[in-house]
């Protein structure tokens, strides 16, 4: 199939699980992870009126950024922030999802350049507490977003998560149904964290179903990577 045709039948599906969840569809952003993947398959799908793409490697998507034409490009960063590489994050992107850490906090904000809106952020949550993971526990997520909220060049926009793999499928609703109640609760005290960034391939119709409202999804629309 080709992109434009793996792009419809992703929209498809998102579009049966937000009927079976009686949720409207417009409720759910399709984040398309470009990452490894040519700029030519981002134009491909940017053609058929895609704006939103995730990328995980900075090198790489640097690349396609600075080579994309076109201006209203939506970059969401979905990978590990290294201190080292915040500017470039900062200056580049609109969305970053991965937060967990004050530290890169502190220096996305400071770095993010005054003519840009405040850049969009998603804490990342290890919901499965699954050692040497990415995220915060949900221990610890009050006061991370309590540190992030304080930030005047960041929004606290969401939640995001990566449900450990290989677990029971109720697990691993368990982990989607804990994201939501957090979110839910997080939105008391910050009513602009309303994002639940959760569902990639296999599971967007899982995730949708427990509130999802961005679902970064690569291999389903761009195929198998390397
Ligand atoms: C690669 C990646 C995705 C997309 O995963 P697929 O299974 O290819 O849809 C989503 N989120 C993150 C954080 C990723 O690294």
């Amino acid at each position: 199939m080709s992109i434009t045709q793996q792009l419809l039948a992703v929209k498809a599906r998102i579009n049966k699980a937000c009927e079976l969840a009686k949720r409207p569809s417009q409720q759910v952003c399709l984040v398309a992870v470009s990452k490894t993947k040519p700029l030519s398959m981002v134009l491909e799908a940017y053609d058929q009126g895609h704006r939103h793409f995730g990328e995980n490697y900075l090198q790489d998507a640097l690349e396609k950024i600075s080579a994309n034409p076109y201006q209203d490009i939506v970059w969401h960063f979905i990978g590990a922030v290294q201190s080292n590489k915040t500017r470039s994050i900062a200056e580049n992107f609109a969305w970053v999802h991965t937060i967990e850490r004050e530290k890169i906090a502190q220096r996305l904000n400071d770095q993010r350049p005054a003519e840009l809106p405040p850049l969009k952020v998603c804490l990342q949550v290890n919901i499965s507490s699954e050692a040497n993971k990415s995220g915060v526990s949900l221990a610890d997520l009050p006061s991370l977003a309590a540190k992030v909220n304080a930030l005047p060049r960041l929004e606290l926009a969401g939640l995001m998560c990566i449900p450990a793999a290989n677990q029971t499928q109720a697990k691993q609703q368990q982990a989607f149904a804990d994201m939501a109640q957090a979110q839910q609760q997080l939105q008391q005290t910050y009513p602009q964290l309303t994002a639940l960034s959760m569902g990639m391939s296999a599971d967007l119709e899982l995730a949708i179903a427990h509130g999802a409202t961005m679902v970064r999804i690569g291999t389903d629309i761009f195929g198998a990577r390397n």
